[in-house]
């Protein structure tokens, strides 16, 4: 059966030239990064050059990058770390109801340590209003968390402008740009974010590999003890293969995104044309005008979004009803809730996520696919 995977928010494939830079680490050159020996040493040269590369994708410095196991504990070391930091200075931290649950768990288990959260709401498109959070601002926020991109609906964030009004109150400010990376251009003075989190997979990396943005002069106490591996930030034997193939990843992505972007945002628009223009009705969930160029989440109203994946599956087409981390669970999409759908819209959307790979013909099949697979229920 061909197989069509429309399903990069999710995971993306390992890209051949990073399991090239991977594989000698995984065999003959085995040292550890802290030995000081030639086989240690040549392990250490891998860390640096990931480290480069990793800082280059978003125009930091290698210093400021700290290898984490991905994107979920970025978000944990963004957010708790910051909260140990300044918890004498204050006890509320700002986020956004669309997060992704790395962000909102992390931020609920500080709720239940005595913190306040408050979760920004987002309007109709999925985007917050600035001055929402301009407004929410007082003297006990120790910190903003605000997503770059949604992974559900690809809604780009005015990070820009959250992060300077943030920052004109001297409050640190955290994104997670896990969907982000690779897919538009970030730059971390330009965004004028503190601290950002990348994950390996989302970029045709490694499963198990991330990086933590923290801005130079910031110092989180450490959350993983044991010895002074990362600077003495995260504790723990480097696991060399994978920050060696996170490091080519990031070069890929970097070289590669004008293409990657143009491509896929082709692709999306034909996929939601073709969509748009066959089945009705079918409903785009997320900014028109701001969204990743990759991403197509639309509602199917009258029928289940869970459904829908899986009769595609049975054809080899595969696609999500949004978060990966939620696929097992039934409950409506928290995201699109927030949105303002009903119980009903949010349970009845598919989430199309492309990537550099996707072709013309594989989207002149989904779309012919789905548009079978809705005749079909609806028939029924
Ligand atoms: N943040 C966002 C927005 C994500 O989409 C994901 C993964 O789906 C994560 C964080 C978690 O990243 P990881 O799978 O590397 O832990």
């Amino acid at each position: 059966m061909q197989r069509t995977y429309f399903d990069h928010n999710a995971t993306t494939r390992l890209d051949p030239s990073v399991l090239n830079v991977m594989l000698p680490f995984l065999a003959d050159n085995y040292g550890n990064p802290s030995s000081i020996h030639w086989f240690g040493r040549d392990a250490r040269r891998a860390l640096d050059t990931a480290r480069r590369h990793t800082a280059d994708l978003i125009g930091a410095e290698p210093e400021e990058i700290v290898f984490t196991s991905g994107g979920t504990e970025s978000d944990n070391q963004a957010i708790l770390g910051i909260a140990c930091l300044l918890r004498d200075r204050g006890d509320r931290i700002i986020t956004t109801a669309i997060e992704h649950q790395a962000v909102l768990n992390s931020c609920l288990h500080l709720q239940q340590m005595g913190f306040r959260i408050t979760f920004l709401p987002v309007d109709s498109e999925g985007r917050i209003d600035p001055s929402d959070l301009e407004h929410a601002l007082d003297k006990d926020v120790i910190l903003v968390s605000i997503m770059h991109a949604n992974n559900e609906t690809g809604t780009v964030q005015p990070l820009r402008e959250a992060a300077s009004i943030a920052r004109a109150r001297g409050v640190l400010f955290h994104t997670d740009a896990v969907q982000a990376a690779g897919r538009i251009p970030i730059d971390v003075n330009k965004l004028g974010v503190d601290l950002l989190s990348l994950s390996g997979h989302k970029i045709h990396g490694p499963k198990g590999s991330g990086a933590l943005f923290v801005r130079r002069g910031i110092q989180p106490p450490v959350l993983i003890h044991g010895g002074h591996h990362e600077h003495g930030r995260r504790a723990g034997t480097e696991n060399v293969p994978a920050i060696a193939g996170l490091g080519e990843a990031c070069r890929l992505a970097k070289e590669r995104l004008p293409e990657t972007a143009r491509v896929t945002g082709m692709l999306r628009e034909r996929l939601e044309k073709g969509i748009l223009g066959q089945i009705n009705p079918a409903l785009v969930n997320g900014s028109l005008e701001s969204r990743l160029p990759n991403t197509l989440n639309v509602s199917f109203p009258g029928l289940d979004g869970q459904f829908l994946a899986i009769n595609l599956d049975l054809m080899g087409i595969a696609v999500s009803t949004g978060s990966a981390c939620h696929a097992e669970s039934r409950e409506p999409s928290y995201v699109l809730k927030a949105m303002g759908r009903s119980d009903e819209e949010a349970s009845c959307c598919i989430r199309f996520s492309l990537g550099h790979e996707n072709t013309v013909d594989e989207v002149d099949r989904v779309v012919a696919a789905l548009n079978q697979v809705i005749k079909d229920l609806r028939a029924v």
